[in-house]
């Protein structure tokens, strides 16, 4: 299979295949028609990179101007994993990957089928999530079908992603470093190694990893984040919400809660930040497909994993209260 699927990329072909993070869908990322085709199938802005994947820390300097010393020590500690580094692009890489940036976003994903992949193209591999653009990123080939059926070559089935949010994306090129995504690599875990990072806002992300700036992650069915339940829910907001929808999808604890006259569709909070990260995305496409016209979503604590849960569903939220 991996032969075939490095015949489909050495003809400017795509194909889907398993990171430990999300689903990637990949082509050679040294070649700008290939790279063309992933946002004309994606619906992808133009503007918005991908993240290069490399199958061992040594291919660095093929796609880096410059590689600091902090991105050997990273790359020591976190690859294969799901960190992802900026640098300086190397001219080698075409600016359709980078989305016009003169910076390329790098990593080794931890996933034995993504890099024997790699390893067997001989180049890396530009690849974005596998999902058309805005829905909800793909944790198994079926997602994956769903959304991208017909129209690329091939899925390599690796069965359902470990991590289940994507990398954290970390930018060398700013001092202190800088976290443009939060992902699966928590800031406790780099701070250790790189004293101060500093957290993007809003702003930095927007301006430096353009990505962050559009819509993301939205199921059909509008969510409502609820970010302080206790204080939400005797508000009549949720009466409000049942009086418009006839099934409300909830991801929570209160196995008790009622939306007026609509059906409720209940699924049990994960238990801590890595099973919710790993179970977030495909909880929305089942709702969707259960029919619901709402999610309510109850928010988890900001440590860990939870930070890039959080951050995923504000982004997919219509409403945040
Ligand atoms: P995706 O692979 O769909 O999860 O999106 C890739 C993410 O990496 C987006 O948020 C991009 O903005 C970010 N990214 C990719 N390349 C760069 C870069 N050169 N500089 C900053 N951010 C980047
Ligand atoms: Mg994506």
């Amino acid at each position: 299979m991996i032969e075939r699927a490095v015949a489909v990329l050495r003809r400017g072909g795509l194909v889907a295949f398993p990171t430990e993070t999300v689903y990637g869908l990949g082509a050679d990322a040294l070649n700008p028609q290939a790279v063309r085709r992933i946002f004309a199938v994606k619906g992808r802005p133009a503007d918005n990179p991908l993240i290069i994947h490399v199958a061992g820390a040594g291919q660095l300097r093929d796609v880096a101007r410059e590689v600091p010393e902090s991105a050997w020590v990273l790359a020591e500690r976190f690859w294969p994993g799901p960190l992802t580094l900026v640098l300086p692009r190397h001219e080698r890489v075409p600016l359709e990957t980078t989305g016009g940036l003169e910076t390329v976003a790098v990593r080794m994903p931890d996933s034995a089928i993504a890099l024997a992949l790699i390893r067997a193209l001989g180049h890396p591999i530009a690849a974005p999530s596998a999902n058309l653009s805005g829905r909800p990123s793909p944790t198994a080939a079926e997602h994956v079908l769903e959304d991208l059926q017909g129209r690329i070559e091939l899925i390599l089935d690796g069965g359902p992603t470990r991590i289940g949010v994507e990398s954290t994306v970390l930018d060398l090129t700013t001092s202190p470093p800088t976290i443009l995504r939060p992902g699966g690599v928590s800031p406790e875990q780099l701070r250790p190694l790189l004293g101060e990072v500093r957290l993007g806002g809003e702003a930095a992300a927007a301006r430096r990893s353009p990505g962050t700036r559009y819509r993301h992650y939205r199921p059909r069915a509008e969510v409502v984040l609820i970010e302080r339940w206790e204080e939400a829910k005797h508000r009549p907001l949720l009466e409000r919400l049942g009086a418009r929808a006839y099934r409300i999808g909830y991801v929570g604890r209160d196995r008790g809660i009622s939306f007026g006259k609509a059906t409720v569709h209940l699924v049990e909070l994960p238990p801590d930040p890595q099973e919710y990260a790993r179970r977030l995305f495909a909880i929305f496409r089942e709702l969707d497909q259960q029919g619901v016209e709402v999610i309510v979503v109850e928010g988890v604590e900001e440590e860990g994993l939870g930070i890039a849960v959080m951050d995923r569903l504000r982004r997919a939220a219509s409403r945040i209260v």
